[in-house]
């Protein structure tokens, strides 16, 4: 453990859906600036965890601290103010609103009303933050439904920014992406990781292999194992977890 490092630290966390155990004793540390890809097969229990980050799902037992602070029990659009950003797979884009519009109306969602005024003068800096990083500066005002996929996902990703979070959670960002958007979503990683902690739930290996550096292994709802990459994809029992699917 970083101590007080650690923007994140989940203790001996379980998740029971009915009898059953999605989540079974997890532990999780993430320093800040950290990014970490969490994977594992399906069911391993990789949603009910952001779940339960996020505030949608109530765990059994154990503790989530973000920044000090407790998140079991608080509401989602409290975890949310506290600095906790996540991607959904359904997409949050207005599609008739303008690539700009889009990232302005998910940056007022952290500004109080007056600030409105000032919106009339121009961009946000957040808003301007977030088009630089995800590289959409030239699409700023085109509608949001002229977007290839890939823009899209990275639109999503800058709205997120947009509402300065601390923490990211992105839910395979890279799916449904050619190869070329693929490379440049993993750059964007890179740079905003530089200076936000991130969590990837990835299943792409060979996306791993270049982008992340630290890996969690979730297995029945257990961390099977933690690592590089390339100890983690040499580890057997990840080996058979995947073969085994
Ligand atoms: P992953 O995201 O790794 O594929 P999930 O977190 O979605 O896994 O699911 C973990 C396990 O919990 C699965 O067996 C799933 O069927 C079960 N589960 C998830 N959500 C619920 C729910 N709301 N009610 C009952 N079982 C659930």
């Amino acid at each position: 453990d970083t101590g007080a490092e650690a923007l994140l630290e989940i203790r001996d966390l379980s998740v029971v859906f009915d009898g059953f155990r999605a989540l079974d004793g997890v532990n999780l540390t993430l320093a800040r600036g950290e990014l970490r890809f969490l994977i594992g097969p399906n069911g391993a229990g990789k949603t009910t965890l952001i779940d339960v980050i996020t505030g949608l799902t109530r765990p059994a037992g154990g503790s989530v601290r973000f920044g000090g602070k407790d998140l079991v029990g608080r509401k989602e659009h409290e975890i949310v103010r506290l600095g906790v950003g996540r991607t959904f797979q359904t997409s949050v884009v207005f599609e008739e609103l303008t690539v700009v519009e889009n990232l302005d109306l998910a940056a007022s969602f952290r500004r109080p009303l007056w600030a409105l005024a000032g919106r009339r003068r121009g961009v946000s800096e957040a808003v301007r933050a977030a088009l630089a990083t995800t590289g959409l500066e030239e699409l700023a005002e085109r509608p949001a439904r002229v977007l290839s996929h890939g823009q899209r996902q990275w639109l999503e990703i800058g709205m997120l920014i947009a509402q300065r979070p601390s923490l990211l959670l992105l839910d395979e960002p890279v799916a449904g992406m050619s190869q070329d958007e693929r490379a440049r979503t993993g750059e964007l990683l890179t740079e905003i990781a530089e200076d936000h902690t991130v969590i990837v739930v990835e299943h792409d290996m060979d996306f791993l292999r270049r982008y992340a550096s630290q890996v969690t292994v979730l297995h029945e709802g257990r961390v099977l194992t933690e690592g590089s990459v390339d100890d983690v994809s040499a580890d057997p029992r990840v080996q058979e977890v995947y073969l085994g699917r």
